[in-house]
């Protein structure tokens, strides 16, 4: 059955140079891009915080791929980890040479970054439609406590990660079969850890990437990864399946902690694994945070009875929501290859470096050799629809790419990329097919982005 929308006027609440839609590590990247290159901005939000997975769903490890050798990313992604360590919103990672930002405090952090670049804040609204003249987008509608409200911009950046503006544009997505996408996880923290207990315990049974494989979860790394330390935790899952705690079918209770504070919490528990679930179906939603959760609270239970230091500690948070690895992908004027992420790949309109950091769908490589690949503008580039780009973790590219460039520090690369062009776009009133990227790189540079 279906019914039929009366149609009706709706208020123009607000006009901008440039929206940014989505606040993620890609939103907020390209905001500030933007706003640094001198333009209006503004930062659309369906929820109360910036951050995206960061903040919302309890993504603390930013940087946990770099090592001593790794050549990274610069610019505004850096800035992040390193404000975060100013304000206090940021720990020591135990695996790499970095710091893990704490998921509370870095709403703070984003809200200093955002006020500071002169960008109006729009919480709270979710975008449901894109405003269209032909193919010419100009503006978004919203839903919100103020009921349906149209914005206007001169150019769009969609960072959604479900790339939910480009797809209602009509222009072409993609998504991974449904038995193939990268699982969902509900990310927890507890409280109450004996520090010491739980890091002598580790120090006494120290884990490596290799120990990720297990049945049928298999990795593929170059070797060099195998050997190396990775805050894993199988052994109290499993001794919880054998003494009947967890369901014998239930293996996939696994995974990796974030960081330990001294005062006893263990935040950025990744393990919970959850597979077969559309982010973009919101009855697959509704059931995954509860299994999730129930997942979780049997990690929780398990961790107490049989993980050293864990006896009197207890769930701290949940994420404020499912964590979402793997939506739409637009189909990019240039899509990412495999090729492109594990050969250094080169590109003229370069907007950025990544590290051969490649983590999802069954590889794991980390960066520890000095080698990067250079991110092209056009993998921002929707077709057909104008005044339109992707940021984050919905840009072109093919598996194995996104397995490198959903990383966060990545999406910062293309969301800085993204801002930037926007604001030359509007600047010298040049589409952007038709953008000049001398004009894109140079404005980079000045912003401290490394092109090369
Ligand atoms: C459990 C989990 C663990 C992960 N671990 C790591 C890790 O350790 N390191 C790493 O680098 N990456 C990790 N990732 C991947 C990484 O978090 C994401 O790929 C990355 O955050 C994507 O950034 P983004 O800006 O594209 O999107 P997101 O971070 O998803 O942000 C999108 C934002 O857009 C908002 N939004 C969405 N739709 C709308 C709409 N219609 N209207 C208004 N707002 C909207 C959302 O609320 C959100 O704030 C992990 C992901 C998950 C789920």
């Amino acid at each position: 059955m279906k019914i039929t929308e009366p149609s009706r006027d709706i208020d123009v609440v607000h006009e901008t140079d440039v929206l940014v839609v989505g606040s993620g590590p890609g939103g907020l990247a390209a905001a500030i891009g933007a706003a640094r290159a001198g333009v209006s901005v503004s930062l659309l939000e369906r929820y109360g915080c910036f951050g995206g997975n960061i903040t919302s769903v309890g993504v603390e490890g930013f940087a946990w791929y770099r090592h001593e050798k790794t050549v990274d990313t610069e610019g505004v992604g850096i800035e992040f980890e390193e404000r975060a360590k100013a304000m206090g919103a940021a720990t020591p990672e135990p695996q790499s040479d970095s710091h893990a930002l704490d998921a509370e405090a870095f709403k703070w952090v984003a809200d200093a970054l955002v006020t500071e670049a002169d960008i109006r804040p729009m919480l709270h609204r979710l975008c449901v439609a894109p405003i269209m003249e032909g193919n010419r987008i100009r503006g978004v509608i919203t839903e919100s406590k103020g009921g349906r409200e149209a914005i206007l911009a001169k150019r769009v950046i969609d960072a959604t990660g479900d790339a939910d503006v480009a797809y209602r544009a009509g222009a072409p997505t993609f998504k991974t079969p449904k038995h193939e996408m990268m699982a969902a996880s509900v990310m927890f923290s507890m409280t109450g850890v004996n520090k010491q207990k739980f890091i002598e315990h580790i120090k006494a049974d120290p884990q490596t990437y290799k120990d990720w494989e297990c049945g049928e979860w298999t990795v593929e790394t170059t070797g060099k990864e195998d050997d190396m330390f990775s805050p894993f935790l199988r052994k109290p899952f499993k001794q919880a399946r054998k003494e009947g705690l967890i369901p014998e079918n239930l293996d996939t209770i696994a995974g990796t902690w974030g960081a330990i504070y001294d005062t006893g919490d263990l935040t950025y528990l990744n393990l919970v694994h959850l597979a077969g679930c559309d982010g973009t179906d919101p009855d697959d939603l509704s059931r995954f945070e509860i299994e999730g959760r129930r997942q979780a609270m049997l990690a929780v239970e398990a961790m107490r009875r049989y993980n050293p230091g864990c006896e009197n500690a207890r769930l701290r948070n949940f994420g404020g929501t499912l964590g979402i690895r793997d939506t739409r992908k637009i189909d990019a004027v240039y899509n990412m290859t495999s090729s492109d992420v594990r050969n250094q790949a080169r590109f003229e309109d370069s907007i950025g470096i990544f590290p051969e950091f490649i983590d999802g769908y069954g590889i794991l490589i980390l960066p520890t050799t000095g080698r990067y690949f250079q991110v092209p503008y056009r993998t921002l580039m929707v077709k057909g629809i104008e005044n339109l780009l992707v940021a984050g973790r919905s840009t072109g590219g093919d598996r194995d790419s996104h397995a490198a460039t959903r990383n966060m520090m990545c999406c910062t690369v293309t969301g800085q990329g993204a801002g930037v062009a926007a604001a030359i776009s509007v600047q010298h009133k040049q589409g952007f097919a038709q953008l000049n990227t001398g004009l894109l790189q140079t404005e980079l540079l000045r912003q401290g982005v490394r092109l090369q």
